[in-house]
């Protein structure tokens, strides 16, 4: 591994094709990295680039082919980081080339991981580089060879038109077969005069370089909050509607609960005086039918002629009415009553078994499903299964057909016996 002699010098060129297009010293360079003097001609551009080190013969001791991109304002990339200095002192004499020159390129990098960041020259541009070198455009040692000879002073160019130094071609200063020290002299106070600008320019351009940048952050920071505050005030109003469009349907659930417990409670009420109509009427209407003739009520077979012609027909045929009914077990039906029973034969069990129709017909209900008669909190029928009482005289309306529960909540009856 080598390393940069002192007395070596070092170089950045640009190429445009096989052509060196800009040469600078390493320190212009830098200064390019830096960001303060735009190069407007590589806008938006990536730049193949060379970094030399150069003897003082001008012959090329190393170089490394580099990448570089630009900005659309012409600054050169804030992340570029190869270490061309590094990979100069480790690059390695190229064997395909005549010269003696170490090369680092992308097929010859001492670093796997700065491969991508670098680039593969041809044989042409390398030429074209060595006879840059060669012409020393830059200057390169003149001062040395100033003192021990004048005649072969070659002119100082700067090749950046953005650095409006004053450099005036030496020759200028050389009178005859001598050389003018006091023009030297006045020379380089002149350039140190114009470094002082420079750097106090830098300087001024550093301090609004950052003032720019805290202007900038300064901005994004109200731009984000600008940012969450909308989206903030988007989703507290969506929110909002939610909220409203919740409580509305919330609303027409509960309502249409009311409507249903309502609807409910109605319903079952019908039923239950529905069934106490039916217990009541039905075995009227079954023994009719049984006997051939049409329901009592009707106006073609149960007139009085018809019923005293049915009662006559029995008697004379000895025909006696037996029937069965739960709580009063069998019962013989006198022949005059046989109307009256047959009309409403459960009126006329209760009547005889002295109770209450409806109440007869409740215990019936119950007998045949002993479920809980009462209603829950919302309205709906309870339906719980309950201990039958199967002896008439025991039951009780309203007590005896509740559960334990809803049986609380409704007044003590008498037992109907
Ligand atoms: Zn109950």
């Amino acid at each position: 591994m080598g390393e940069i002699r002192p007395e070596q010098y070092q170089l950045v060129f640009f190429f445009e094709g096989t052509d060196v297009s800009r040469q600078m010293l390493v320190e212009e360079f830098e200064s390019v990295l830096d960001g303060f003097v735009p190069l407007v001609d590589y806008s938006g551009r990536k730049c193949q680039c060379a970094f030399l080190l150069v003897n003082p013969d001008l012959t090329v001791d190393a170089v490394v082919f580099f990448h570089l991109g630009f900005d659309i304002s012409g600054r050169p990339d804030l992340h570029w980081n190869t270490p061309i200095k590094q990979l100069a002192c480790q690059a390695d004499i190229t064997p395909t080339l005549s010269r003696v020159i170490r090369i680092a390129s992308y097929s010859n990098c001492s670093i796997a991981w700065h491969q991508q960041k670098l680039w593969e020259p041809f044989v042409e541009q390398v030429e074209a580089m060595v006879q840059c070198v060669k012409s020393n455009q830059l200057g390169l040692g003149q001062l040395d060879r100033q003192q021990s000879s004048t005649s072969e002073i070659p002119a100082l160019q700067i090749n950046d038109s953005a650095q409006p130094v004053v450099l005036t071609n030496l020759a200028d200063y050389v009178g005859g077969d001598g050389f003018d020290e006091s023009m030297l002299e006045k020379q380089r106070k002149n350039y140190e005069q114009q470094l002082n600008l420079k750097s106090l320019e830098i300087g001024k351009l550093r301090d609004q370089h950052n003032e720019l940048l805290l202007q900038l952050k300064s901005l994004e920071g109200r731009f984000e909050k600008s940012v969450y505050e909308k989206a903030q005030s988007y989703i507290e109003k969506r929110d909002k509607k939610w909220q409203e469009k919740l409580g509305q349907a919330k609303q027409y659930i509960l309502q249409q609960n009311r409507l249903i417990k309502e609807k409910d409670a109605e319903l079952e009420s019908r039923t239950q005086m529905h069934t106490g109509d039916e217990s009541l009427n039905n075995a009227a209407g079954n023994r009719f039918a049984q006997s051939g003739s049409s329901q009592p009520g009707s106006s073609q077979n149960s007139s009085p002629q018809n019923n005293n012609a049915m009662l006559k027909l029995m008697q004379d045929q000895g025909i006696k009415l037996q029937v069965n009914h739960p709580g009063i077990g069998s019962l013989h039906i006198p022949y005059e009553d046989v109307i009256e029973y047959l009309a409403a034969p459960m009126v006329y069990v209760a009547n005889l078994r002295g109770v209450r129709p409806e109440d007869y017909a409740a215990w019936l209900q119950h007998r045949k499903n002993p479920r809980c008669q009462g209603f829950t909190e919302d309205g709906k029928a309870c339906c719980e299964k309950i201990d039958p009482v199967s002896d008439l005289d025991q039951f009780v309306p309203g007590h005896s057909d509740f559960c334990q529960h809803h049986r609380m909540e409704k007044p003590q009856n008498e037992s109907l016996a």
